[in-house]
């Protein structure tokens, strides 16, 4: 059985405002509408014991007695740099009955070593899990570290869920006993395109159903971008607490961020002159900024966030002189306050039309956009990209069970399969057909279905396979000068009013015993992971017991 700190504390049933001292943040927000505060730690670069660790621990420590501060959470080297392992701080934190969220990110660890992490911090009474792909590696012991992106977000979220669940079962068969996680997904929305934008929201309702019981949304200065947020949700009746992040700015800060250092993390030519324009000032701006964030704060409680996750370079005192000030606004202000907070991207896509009397969001639907997709839906199979249309049909055709050619497709594959000849002629056909079409790493579980014909392994630097990752400039790619993949897929999808449905379905999660095999055959024979998702969770390997 799970140990959670209430059973360590030998309390029984977990008090959500138990001996422990603070209440558990699952409580707070699926079982009260109280807006919370969290704050997040970025672990230093080092010991716990050199003056950095000491600092963040000290800080850590000084949050955990304030309570005003109801949860603390701990990044997974941010930033694709390697740090001081969450769980360190995370430890000594718990002990002191603060809530702790640890990161975890799909970019240093492959799904066993998730697996593992996730059983030793449900082991050691970390319940808050924030479950997400990363950043790319850009740095490391003697040159950058090598990408691992085994499973992505979306595939972590179904493995800790299936956890949750007890659905992993162990070498004999018998289920696994229980995690407890309480599971949150980062969603990134203040992107300025319609093909950023939509495919951010789908992954999040996708993220949502393999799992995320609570939200928090990347840095953003817009505040009209999180309403948005709030009323997209509201709309598809995706029914999730979210907390909204509040980042204080400095002018050093501003400029990092504009230069495009944090992925997916934008500050604009405006925001940034205003705060240079605060660093000249006597206090180099920390009252502006401070007060910057009060003002998010109010918003976003005014909007219906349900907490404020609360980053930037503070010490101890700043977050409560924050929470201080954004007490100071009566119940109606944020209303006013959102002119303050209004820093769009050009051109910025919204799928609401603006309410110009509020600056918020209206419950009208983009006029443009709407139009847009009525003119696509219904449209002609071949509309949009002719390669697109081929392979679609193509795959139609052979690989979907009521398509023409299928069952004969299906039957020389099964023939094949069982002489190496052919299985080999057939393969070799495919690698170089598919290699020519579509750059394919022959990774034998094939999503090109899935990603309008584009194929993850040889375009996407994370093979993010559930969706796109936060991390798009423009949409172009974190890493490179490539254009996401999601967004062009969205492109292709919505010529043929598909777009909207593009993420619908179970996680999917890539079977690498398939590498170097055929994908049309595993496809054909149901060995790839759409035969997969329909079927219970693998016993572990008898092996594995030694
Ligand atoms: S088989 Fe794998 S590598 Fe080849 S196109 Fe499909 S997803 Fe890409």
């Amino acid at each position: 059985m799970t140990a959670s700190r209430s059973d360590l504390a030998g309390s029984g049933a977990r008090d959500p405002a138990g001996a422990w001292g603070k209440s558990t943040l699952r409580h707070l927000l699926t079982e009260t509408d109280r807006f919370l505060t969290v704050v997040e730690l970025v672990p230093s670069r080092g010991l716990v014991t050199d003056e950095g660790g000491r600092r963040v621990l000290a800080l850590g420590r000084a949050l955990a007695e304030n309570p005003r501060i109801d949860g603390l959470s701990l990044t997974d080297n941010p930033g694709g740099g390697a740090m001081l392992a969450a769980d360190t701080l995370g430890t000594d934190l718990l002990a002191r009955g603060q809530e702790v969220i640890i990161h975890l990110a799909c970019k240093d660890w492959n799904r066993n070593a998730l697996q593992s992490r996730g059983w030793k911090l449900s082991s050691e009474g970390f319940d808050n899990v924030l479950a997400m792909s990363g950043d790319y590696p850009i740095s490391g012991y003697h040159g950058a570290a090598s990408p691992v992106f085994d499973i992505d977000s979306v595939g972590l979220l179904q493995m800790l869920s299936d956890m949750n669940a007890g659905l992993l079962p162990g070498p004999s068969g018998e289920l696994r006993e229980r995690t407890d996680f309480f599971l949150g997904a980062v969603v990134t929305n203040h992107k300025p395109h319609e093909r950023e934008v939509i495919p951010q929201y789908l992954k999040l309702k996708r993220k949502i159903e393999c799992g995320a019981a609570f939200a928090i949304n990347q840095i953003g200065y817009h505040a009209r971008k999180d309403d948005e947020l709030l009323r997209w949700l509201s709309l598809n009746d995706l029914q999730v607490p979210v907390v909204a992040n509040v980042y204080v700015l400095s002018a050093k800060a501003a400029r990092f961020f504009q230069a495009g250092k944090v992925p997916g993390v934008v500050v604009t030519d405006e925001l940034l002159a205003l705060a240079e324009q605060q660093e000249a000032s006597p206090d180099r701006g920390r009252s502006f900024f401070l007060e910057l964030a009060a003002k998010q704060i109010a918003i976003a409680r005014g909007l219906g966030f349900r907490g404020a996750y609360i980053g930037g370079h503070l010490v101890a005192t700043d977050y409560d002189e924050i929470l201080e000030r954004a007490d100071t606004y009566e119940p109606g202000d944020w209303r006013s306050l959102i002119r303050d907070v209004r820093f769009p991207q050009a051109d910025e896509f919204h799928y609401f039309e603006e309410d110009t009397e509020t600056g918020r969001s209206s419950d009208e639907v983009n006029r443009e956009y709407a139009r847009t997709r009525a003119r696509a839906s219904g449209r002609r199979p071949f509309r949009g990209s002719v390669a697109y249309s081929f392979n679609r049909f193509m795959h139609g055709a052979m690989f979907e069970p009521s398509g023409r050619l299928h069952r004969i497709v299906r039957a020389v594959y099964r023939r094949a399969d069982t002489r190496p000849t052919g299985e080999r002629l057939l393969h070799g056909m495919e690698r170089v057909t598919k290699g020519v079409l579509f750059d394919c790493h022959d990774c034998g579980d094939c999503s090109l279905p899935e990603i309008a014909y584009l194929c993850p392994e040889s375009q996407c630097v994370k093979n993010q396979r559930n969706g796109p990752c936060g991390g798009t400039r423009d949409s172009i790619c974190e890493i490179g000068e490539k254009e996401c993949i999601w967004a062009r897929a969205y492109e292709r999808l919505k010529a043929q009013g598909k777009e909207e449905t593009m993420l619908d379905g179970p996680a999917v999660i890539q079977d690498n015993a398939l590498r170097g095999t055929s994908a049309w055959s595993n496809a054909l024979l149901d060995r790839d992971h759409r035969a997969q998702r329909a079927a219970p969770p693998k016993a572990a390997p008898e092996e594995d017991v030694a």
